[in-house]
């Protein structure tokens, strides 16, 4: 039970019943919802319990619907993670860092202190750090692995003794997970207390653009990230879109990205102006360059688009490069062999 980590607005909150709620036969003449009554396909509002979608990702994840929350990409999760548990002014968040962006500009938005937990030079964690800075406000715990922008995944073992031993929720971040052999907590989620798993069809599954992001966690924590969503929060086109994509698998292309990510970290550490490439369990490497601006400039003018990440703390002189196809790769590795 988790109840108690809720702000008091949330728990007392009733939340917005939608017009479709109490009724759910298939045919109905639907006088309800004010909606246009002239058939288009998008005429009528989503289902907002994304009931088809979800059974689809149940089937494909071997989680049960119950312990699924689908968002408008991974980041409405985090969003409601702070609106959920964290009351503005007074609480705080601590995150690993460098990591992804957004856990600090929601934490902004919603006015909740940032307590930023430096990774060690080669991007490890170290749990008695990360604890060490945590308070009697800190309400939730963001880690992310494999982590953006460094790549690395942090042992499964140590991830679930944080959740052991932290009183408040632990969101692991998996956007990056299909691209790892190391374990998802995903099943860990579903039986702990204060455990949040995201995931993401951004990635592995080729949908950024549909922005479906994913939460599972136990049933308490599911229903109260649904109860504070927006009620048609994804998209009738989005989510029949997904739902058609997801018959397919991705098993191939992810596969192959794996090959190409030991392909170019091969390569990459020929070229002289090359210090560090890390170790990698996502769909891009963290490499450190003599002169980050310079490569990325020459790489700029040649229509290859990098992400300079030189001046994140931890991450001095790199640039993180998406592994793309391997026509696309042939041609960092040419433009870099220019310069
Ligand atoms: N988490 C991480 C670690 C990411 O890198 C990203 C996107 N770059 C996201 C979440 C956001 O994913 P989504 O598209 O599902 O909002």
């Amino acid at each position: 039970m988790i109840r108690h980590l809720l702000r008091p607005n949330i728990a007392a909150l009733s939340p917005y019943s939608t017009a479709r709620d109490e009724y759910t036969g298939p045919i109905g003449i639907f006088l309800d919802a004010n909606e246009s009554p002239f058939e288009n396909g998008v005429n009528r509002y989503p289902d907002p319990h994304q009931a088809q979608l979800k059974a689809r990702l149940s089937e494909l994840k071997g989680i049960p619907a119950g312990n699924l929350f689908l968002g408008n990409g991974s980041d409405e999760a985090i969003d409601l993670v702070y609106r959920l548990f964290c009351e503005p002014g007074r609480d705080n968040a601590v995150m690993i860092a460098p990591s992804y962006g957004m856990y600090s500009v929601a934490a902004a938005i919603n006015d909740i202190a940032v307590r930023p937990v430096q990774l060690e030079a080669d991007f490890s964690l170290d749990t008695d750090k990360l604890l060490a800075a945590t308070d009697r406000h800190t309400k939730v715990l963001f880690l992310c692995s494999p982590n953006n922008p460094s790549g690395n995944a942090f042992p499964k073992s140590q991830l679930l003794d944080i959740v052991d031993v932290f009183q408040g929720i632990v969101v692991v971040d998996e956007a990056y997970i299909d691209f790892s052999l190391k374990g998802s907590l995903a099943y860990d989620a579903c039986r702990r207390d204060n455990l949040i798993v995201l995931q993401t069809l951004s990635k592995a599954r080729a949908m950024a653009g549909l922005r479906i992001g994913m939460a599972i966690a136990n049933q308490e924590i599911i229903r109260y990230m649904s109860m504070v969503k927006y009620p048609y929060n994804l998209s009738t086109a989005a989510m029949e879109k997904a739902f058609e994509l997801l018959r397919e698998p991705v098993s191939g292309e992810v596969a192959l990205l794996r090959t190409e990510r030991a392909r170019l970290a091969a390569a990459l550490p020929a070229f002289p102006f090359v210090k560090t490439v890390f170790p990698s369990d996502a769909n891009f490497l963290l490499v450190r360059f003599d002169d980050a601006d310079r490569i990325y400039n020459e790489l700029l003018q040649k229509g290859i688009i990098v992400r300079n990440r030189s001046r994140v703390p931890g991450c001095a002189g790199c640039l993180r490069l998406t592994v793309g196809l391997p026509e696309e790769n042939d041609a960092l590795l040419q433009a870099l062999q220019t310069l």
